[in-house]
């Protein structure tokens, strides 16, 4: 007799799928803050251009529900992020507790709205999932809120609230690779304590926030690489082989969650790394085959031209589409209409950064301090699996 109590399993989407907004394309942190560029809305603009974006594979985020962002974040935190929205405006108790109102995290108009809406899509992206697939949310990678606080430019953690709704819908063992320039604090604050969330983040040395130590351990599933100032894509080529892919395999996950920041660029103003974009499109594309869940997340990246350019690529990337050495014209305009101010002056683009996607390679020597740090984790690696 049919089972009637049991919807039909929906299967898995065949393609991958977008999850972007249109308010990341309206709304800035303010005249000089870092995140005053436009990124996502360069990303959709670029990939459109190339058409790599149909309609079918586009989503557009949902907000999440205040009460959706309670599995992180405390109750307080989230009214007091809305009540910040609202009035414009916080309480010096309120900056001290929350850290609203502050130069990192400042009051602007779509405070609340924006972050939910990326936190949103981090929550669906667990749900689309549940039977296998790849999405990409590039506005997601708020690697650093907190429970009670914002931190570092991120008001919510989407990729704790990612990584607990791809457990709710199914998928048990996750793994979380971290490649911003930053240390992911928020991600490891939540999971350090879960076996079965492996953690991997590969970020400058001695760069805010300063944690992320390569001795944290964790429950043994912790596995952190701070890098030299100048680290090139040989590096990075031998972090993946050596590190990630081999750690990500023997985990066997049912998802992986990459953060793709795009600030470890030599390009980008906030790091001193020195990567070209082809080192992240190569880990985007080892670690799809390692899962049936994949979830690509952004990050960080304040050079309007090379983060559009970075993550344009991640999805060709995903898609399997080629990125043509010179982008045609429909490309170059919606890259030609970006600008950069600094209070110093008007930063002006490389013509690169115009024609196309791709960087150079950057390769040379591989710093003694990230082969020590490899062996290390290497030797950790053994102990755990
Ligand atoms: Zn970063």
């Amino acid at each position: 007799m049919q089972d009637v109590t049991h919807a039909p399993l929906a299967q898995a989407s065949p393609f991958p799928r977008f999850i972007g907004s249109e308010i990341y394309r309206n709304s800035s942190y303010g005249a000089w803050h870092p995140l005053r560029v436009p990124r996502v809305s360069t990303v959709m603009d670029l990939s459109r251009a190339m058409r790599w974006l149909p309609a079918a594979q586009f989503i557009t985020s949902p907000r999440a529900k205040p009460a959706a962002l309670t599995g992180f974040h405390t109750d307080q935190y989230i009214a007091a992020l809305q009540a910040a929205e609202t009035a414009q405006a916080v309480s010096d108790e309120t900056r001290a507790r929350h850290a609203l109102g502050t130069p990192s995290n400042p009051i602007f108009t779509e405070m609340y709205r924006r972050p939910a809406t990326s936190a949103g899509a981090s929550l669906l992206a667990g749900e689309l999932l549940s039977k296998g697939g790849v999405i990409y949310s590039p506005a997601g990678g708020t690697h650093h809120g907190m429970p009670d606080r914002a931190n570092g430019f991120c008001y919510l953690n989407d990729p704790v609230l990612a990584i607990q709704s791809l457990r709710r819908n199914g998928a048990q063992r996750i793994a979380y690779v971290d490649i911003d320039a930053h240390h992911a604090d928020g991600v490891e604050h939540a999971f350090a304590a879960d076996p079965d969330t492996l953690l991997i983040s590969v970020h400058e040395a001695n760069r805010w926030p300063r944690t992320g130590a390569l001795a944290d351990c964790g429950v043994g599933q912790v596995f952190n690489l701070p890098v030299p100032a100048g680290m090139n894509d040989d590096a990075m080529a031998l972090i993946r082989d050596d590190l990630i892919l081999p750690l990500v395999a023997g985990f066997r996950p049912d998802a992986v969650v990459l953060q793709c920041g795009a600030d470890a660029v030599t390009e980008d103003p906030q790091s001193r790394l020195c990567l070209s974009n082809n080192a992240h499109w190569a880990i985007v594309q080892a670690l799809a085959a390692m899962s049936p869940r994949y979830l690509v997340l952004g990050g960080g990246g304040y050079n309007p031209w090379s983060v559009g350019r970075l993550w344009a690529g991640v999805w060709a990337t995903l898609q399997g589409a080629e990125i043509p050495d010179r982008v045609p014209d429909v490309a170059q305009d919606v890259l030609q209409a970006l600008t950069w101010q600094t209070p110093q002056r008007t930063r002006h683009p490389e013509p690169h950064w115009i024609t196309t996607l791709r960087d150079d390679p950057r390769l040379g020597p591989i710093d003694a301090d990230i082969r020590s740090g490899l062996q290390v984790l290497a030797a950790r690696a053994r102990q755990w699996v």
